[in-house]
């Protein structure tokens, strides 16, 4: 197992600014005071594990990185308890899913338990940073992330790999409160075809999803919902949050996990907790014309997006370009409110851990 070696920030954010910051964080455009980077090498395997000060990262212009976007990420939080404590959500599935991301990115995995190591060392290294939880939704994001930074160009797997863990304090997704999003269903855009990277969590898919983003921001919508690449008719997920549609006989349903959805922790969190509520769900396929219509009729009754950093997000409208579908009034609805809700009161240490999803950090 790998042993972070510690180079305290000479110059920490005082600690005015930092309350300054953590008053009003936003969503990551503050970092804190250090970062973790370790190296590897297919000589010396993962080596030099370090918790240094946060700062620009040395990288030659030919890194395969710049060039050919081999490269993987993961999002999770540390969230602070009402005694103090700090603890994170289920991160044995982010460290499982960085290693099958990794595979698939041909980049050598990161033992669970070096991942674990990682994030438990930034935090301790910046508890500070880690929000009050003040009845709020405040939290300290985290982005463990690995990229191909050996200089050269040539296209084969690269034999340098950084890895990295930076962390932002983050607050409420939404700032005035949970509102329903407007959603933009691209036609003309996919982001993931079968043997494709869409299972991974890549900054390639990003990439691919942004002219997409544009065209819903353009449209007035928030995000973007992917239709699958070869009908072009099943519904996939947002371009970073799975999707769920709640039914008038109170079915929840999700679509299926088919190799081109990303495996949200989230999303399959929820699916616990709605079956603790007594709902049915369903992992199938549902295609847009059953959206539309489902909507349009009031077959389907709520549609919630989700994913680490908003939680459980309201889906008030479907945007096409020949129209649009209002879903729910408008509005966020009762099965959505109460996911949400019983979510964070676990994460926040609210709730009993009968599953023991918890993991103390500090
Ligand atoms: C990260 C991500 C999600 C949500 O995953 P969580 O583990 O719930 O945060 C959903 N879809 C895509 C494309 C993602 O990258």
């Amino acid at each position: 197992m790998l042993e972070f070696s510690l180079t305290p920030a000479t110059s920490p954010r005082p600690e005015s600014e930092r309350a300054q910051i953590l008053s009003s964080p936003g969503f990551g455009k503050h970092f804190t005071d250090h970062m973790v980077t370790v190296t590897w090498t297919p000589a010396d395997g993962w080596h030099d594990a370090q918790v240094k000060p946060y700062g620009p990262i040395q990288l030659d212009p030919s890194a395969a990185v710049l060039h050919y976007a081999q490269e993987i990420f993961e999002g999770m939080k540390a969230y602070r308890h009402a005694d103090g404590s700090i603890w994170a959500f289920r991160p044995d599935q982010n460290a499982a899913r960085f290693q099958r991301s990794a595979r698939r990115l041909a980049l050598p995995e990161l033992p669970a338990e070096d991942f674990l190591e990682a994030v438990r060392s930034l935090v301790s290294a910046d508890a500070d940073w880690v929000p009050e939880p003040s009845g709020g939704e405040a939290s300290l994001y985290l982005r463990p992330f690995m990229f191909a930074s050996e200089a050269f160009l040539g296209v084969r797997p690269a034999a340098e790999i950084t890895f990295c863990v930076i962390a932002s304090p983050a607050g409420p997704y939404f700032a005035g409160g949970v509102k329903p999003v407007r959603i933009w269903l691209s036609s003309e855009y996919t982001r993931s075809a079968p043997g494709g990277t869409g299972a991974a969590k890549c900054g390639g898919n990003y990439a691919a999803s942004l002219a997409a983003q544009v065209e819903a921001i353009e449209r007035g919508c928030d995000q973007v919902c992917f239709l699958d690449a070869v009908e072009r008719k099943w519904v996939e997920e947002l371009g970073g949050m799975n999707l769920y549609f709640v039914q008038d006989d109170g079915t929840v349903v999700t679509p299926e996990l088919t190799g081109t959805i990303l495996e949200g922790v989230t999303r399959d969190s929820i699916l616990t907790l709605l079956d603790d509520a007594g709902h049915k769900v369903d992992e199938r396929r549902i295609s847009i014309d059953e959206w539309r219509e489902g909507a349009a009729s009031g077959r389907i009754r709520e549609v919630f997006a989700c994913g680490t950093a908003a939680v459980v997000t309201p889906v008030g409208l479907l945007a096409e370009p020949d129209g649009e579908t209002v879903i729910g009034g408008g509005e966020t609805g009762p099965v959505t409110a109460s996911v949400r809700a019983a979510l964070l009161d676990l994460q926040y240490g609210r709730s009993a851990d009968d599953r023991g999803w918890m993991h103390r950090l500090v």
